[in-house]
């Protein structure tokens, strides 16, 4: 097996920021291989929201924001689109200031400080909406980290990328949890623990059983209904 360093790993995904698929690429393996390397490694996956965000802009934008300016400058000046801006300003907890504020002109630098201070005051702790240690946010960790992505792999290449439902292959796949993924912790990340649905199947399973304490009598339920569907077809 190749030897990859942390060093190399760490210039082409933290330096270059490439994603994953394209490191596979360049280092001429799959993706599973540079997960795998990159784990043992210690480096840290970026989180999905970060792969799609430019986190340049977000300081840029911020610092704009924070200073008075508004999203109409901001997304001209910048030359980006307002929604942009918007969502950016959103996801750090900014409140979107709109037409009045900007009315009082003048008044906006002597209470520039103040309304600064007051931002950052906002930001800190349980009022920041980005608080990270919620229980959705502990899940929407663990479904970015390595395990959770090493595990989907396996449960899609068991099942050959076929829906276990339907027998459809490839397409939207989605890793479901036999024994329910809050209530069975130990079994998180265990392949036998895992079946492929595609979206669809995914949906109308949870639409049938729920989304808490899934179990694998469901799963036999759910895709035994399937086979003698089928096999009615083929008699
Ligand atoms: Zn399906
Ligand atoms: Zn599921």
């Amino acid at each position: 097996m190749k030897h990859y360093s942390k060093k190399m790993l760490e210039g082409l995904y933290v330096g270059e920021r490439l994603p994953i698929a394209q490191m596979a690429l360049r280092l001429e393996c799959t993706p599973l291989t540079v997960m795998r390397h990159m784990r043992k490694c210690g480096i840290v996956a970026r989180s999905a929201s970060e792969t799609s965000r430019r986190s340049c802009d977000c300081v840029e934008i911020l610092r704009r924001y924070d200073s008075g300016e508004s999203v109409s400058s901001i997304a001209k000046q910048m030359k980006i689109g307002r929604r942009r801006v918007i969502s950016r300003l959103k996801e750090h907890g900014r409140k979107i200031r709109h037409g009045a504020f900007y009315l009082v002109g003048k008044k906006r630098a002597e209470r520039g400080l103040e309304w600064r201070k007051n931002i950052s005051l906002a930001k800190v702790g349980l009022k920041n909406p980005n608080w990270a240690g919620g229980k959705k946010e502990e899940n929407r960790r663990i479904r970015a980290s390595f395990e959770f992505k090493i595990w989907r792999e396996e449960v899609f290449g068991r099942d050959d990328w076929m829906c276990q439902k339907c027998n459809v292959r490839g397409g939207r796949l989605h890793p479901h949890h036999i024994e329910n993924f809050c209530s069975v912790v130990e079994k998180r990340f265990e392949v036998e623990n895992g079946i492929t649905f595609c979206e669809d199947c995914h949906k109308e399973f949870h639409r049938r059983f729920g989304r808490k304490g899934n179990n694998s009598e469901q799963v036999m339920e759910f895709c035994d209904e399937s086979h003698k569907h089928q096999k009615r077809l083929a008699a």
